[in-house]
């Protein structure tokens, strides 16, 4: 071996990611992390994360693959892809030559057709230990081509991202790869397909500021470092040190970029829910229902319910208020337990923030999937708080509105649920636009191409509540009220006397029962005596019954005329 090969090959060595080394089952490794010794065999089982401390490991191609997709599998394609060196650039030749010796892989992305669960894929890998995964022509080219066969072949596309950034020793050429990827995964959501980013550690620069952002659903690895400009150069820039766990997944959900954090136990079967769900609409001009199991039996009340329900509740408008504001009621997390089979939540505006007071998801009922968008607001102080008392931010709203586009792409229907004083009267909601996050989301509701049934469950406050409301039909638990203004907010503006709030109640019409008569909704559910934690249960039922009729009126109809169903509903106001 020359002077120059042991150089690489010592280099190489000094720079191979954290996954521990060995072959032998026995080989003792040890975590980077923590520092204690396991043997290669446990970290294996352990889905390379260390038993000790829960740290991540970085993991290699083959590995990767062994975890996510189906045994044997995967066919890799674009292998042939000769390598370049547009700059001319000393050592890179020889450079590249290591990392091929080091990792026995051509490049740092390794692309093919792939099974998850049965379900065909088109896969990527990229892998850290090959010249830290830095993006350079081929690299960039087999990306761009296996999302382009993708599109031909109309999968989805899964990408385990991991990238220190672009490659320097091929220059602007490399800067062009985050154009050319993106342009592939932009024509392949034009038509209609999944493309799901896993983000593992690290996705820094170029990467992150390319196809691993651009993802309908965004995953990431716990504790993975995400973002642009890498840690150190930010410290060197602003003249500060950087909080713990800035630039982490962990960070990057809280602040909207992330729709899940997921554990590597629970990785294969979140994208095989993920797929199967998210699937390619057949025909996607036209709504289609497809419920591959058995519809539930209709929900018949119990004797107890009867009786509840037979009591009555005597209410004036007043009363309805103040019932409709109990904290007992059921939230829109509880209803989507008890109406859909399961639940996926989503999460981030994607431009700042996971706001808590909304929440929204893909779920299904009896396999059907459904996308569920609702304002939570807690049971308890303490939820209430998390949840900021269901008032929500306009990231709420724009996440809401992402959710919702998502639904539309892939041709599910949509269930609101509001419950909500109002939206935030806050400072920091105004400076990022309140009211245009909800203008914005009244104007993309009206056209979306897919069913949307909105069910008010308690407040339905103003602006903040008509922002998830813009739907095919309304309907409205039986204390649930709806408004311009509370009942207080209208005594205090037209009368100057917030006490006479009771009187404003009865004037404003603000309960179910008025506004079924106002046409302003179509439906009213009843709450059994009062909805509270006994008859959430029968209430859910009770909807979800309703939704499925909802739905199936819609089975077949072209995606106008389900617009325009929602259009002429609100231009007869
Ligand atoms: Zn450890």
């Amino acid at each position: 071996m020359d002077f120059i090969q042991k150089r690489i090959k010592e280099f190489a060595e000094k720079r191979r990611g954290n996954e521990p080394e060995g072959t032998e089952t026995d080989v003792q490794i040890e975590c980077p992390s923590c520092k204690n010794m396991i043997s290669r065999k446990e970290a294996a089982q352990n889905y390379y994360v260390c038993p000790m401390c829960d740290s991540y490991f970085r993991v290699r191609t083959n590995n990767r693959l062994r975890m996510v997709v189906d045994a044997g599998s995967f066919q890799e394609w674009f292998t042939d892809i000769e390598e370049t060196d547009p700059l001319d650039f000393p050592g890179y030749m020889d450079k590249l030559e290591g990392a091929r010796e080091k990792t026995g892989l051509k490049e740092g992305v390794t692309v093919g057709l792939a099974k998850i669960d049965s379900q065909d894929c088109v896969v990527g890998v990229c892998d850290s230990r090959f010249l830290m995964g830095s993006m350079g022509s081929v690299y960039g080219e087999r990306i761009t081509k296996a999302v382009e066969k993708a599109t031909e072949l109309r999968l989805p596309v899964v990408i385990f991202c991991c990238s220190g950034g672009a490659r320097m020793q091929e220059g602007i050429v490399s800067l062009m790869q985050m154009a050319k990827t993106a342009a592939a995964i932009k024509a392949h959501g034009d038509a209609g397909l999944l493309y799901i980013p896993v983000l593992t550690d690290p996705t820094t620069g170029g990467v992150t500021a390319s196809f691993a952002m651009l993802g309908d659903v965004i995953l990431a690895e716990p504790g993975a470092l995400i973002g642009f400009a890498g840690p150190r150069v930010i410290e060197q820039t602003i003249g500060e040190k950087l909080p713990a766990g800035f630039q982490r997944a962990e960070f990057q959900l809280e602040h909207g970029f992330v729709d899940m954090i997921v554990r590597r136990e629970a990785l294969k079967g979140t994208l095989s829910y993920l797929i199967k769900n998210f699937d390619p609409a057949k025909d996607r001009e036209h709504f289609s229902l497809d419920f591959t199991q058995d519809i539930p039996e209709a929900y018949a009340p119990s004797e107890i319910m009867k009786e509840r329900m037979a009591k009555g509740m005597p209410l004036t408008a007043w009363d309805r208020v103040k019932v409709g504001r109990n904290l007992d009621r059921p939230t829109t997390s509880t209803l989507i337990d008890y109406i859909f089979d399961d639940f996926y939540e989503l999460h981030g505006d994607r431009q700042c923030k996971d706001d808590k007071a909304v929440i929204a998801g893909l779920c299904t009922l009896a396999g059907q999937s459904f996308v569920a968008v609702g304002i939570e607001k807690g049971n308890d102080i303490s939820q209430c708080q998390i949840h900021n008392f269901g008032m929500a931010g306009p990231e709420g709203y724009r996440k809401a509105m992402r959710v919702m586009k998502l639904a539309e792409k892939f041709n599910k229907p949509i269930i609101c649920f509001v419950n909500t004083s109002g939206a935030y009267p806050g400072k920091d909601a105004e400076e990022r636009g309140q009211g245009e996050a909800i203008a914005r989301n009244l104007y993309e509701m009206s056209a979306l191409k897919v069913p949307v049934l909105s069910v008010f469950c308690g407040e339905g406050g103003s602006g903040g509540a008509l922002a998830l409301g813009v739907a095919n039909q309304v309907w409205m638990l039986e204390n649930a009220t709806y408004c311009v203004l509370s009942p207080e907010g209208f005594a205090s503006i037209l009368w100057k006397d917030s006490k006479r709030a009771a009187e404003a109640s009865d004037v404003m019409r603000i309960t179910a029962q008025e506004l079924k008569k106002l046409g302003i909704i179509e439906k009213i559910i009843p709450e059994y005596g009062g909805a509270d934690y006994d008859t959430a249960e029968s209430i859910a039922m009770y909807i979800r019954d309703g939704l499925i009729e909802f739905v199936k009126a819609f089975d077949g109809q072209s995606g106008a005329a389900i617009a325009k169903d929602r259009y002429d509903r609100f231009r007869r106001f």
